[in-house]
């Protein structure tokens, strides 16, 4: 192991922890276990048109997208990771940039 060759082997971001031989940084470690996942999930029929819907990776959610009516299916708990992320994201966007006034 080399003390200078500690980046992800992804994106190419340094990465500040060394816990162990994974290759790549927190964030590439969660997007593939991610697709891993979608990977091993089962193919779901669409609920509208009974096509078979496709697995696409948004993020860290995985979606099932149907090819004909373009319909999306969310997995429990996915709606809630996107609720969580676009409240964190609104959160950071209501804060003040510039200080407050003094009277
Ligand atoms: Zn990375
Ligand atoms: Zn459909």
């Amino acid at each position: 192991m080399s003390l200078f060759g500690e980046k992800c082997a992804r994106c190419g971001h340094r990465r500040r922890e060394v816990s162990d031989d994974a290759p790549n940084c927190a964030a590439c470690q969660e997007e593939i276990r991610v697709k891993l996942q979608a990977a091993n999930e089962a193919l779901r029929n669409c609920p509208i048109d009974g096509s078979r819907m496709t697995k696409e990776v948004a993020h860290v959610i995985v979606i099932d997208r149907c090819p004909t009516c373009h319909g999306v299916w969310l997995d429990s708990g996915e709606l809630d990771k996107i609720k969580d992320e676009v409240a964190a994201k609104t959160i950071t966007a209501m804060l003040p940039t510039a200080p407050f006034a003094a009277g």
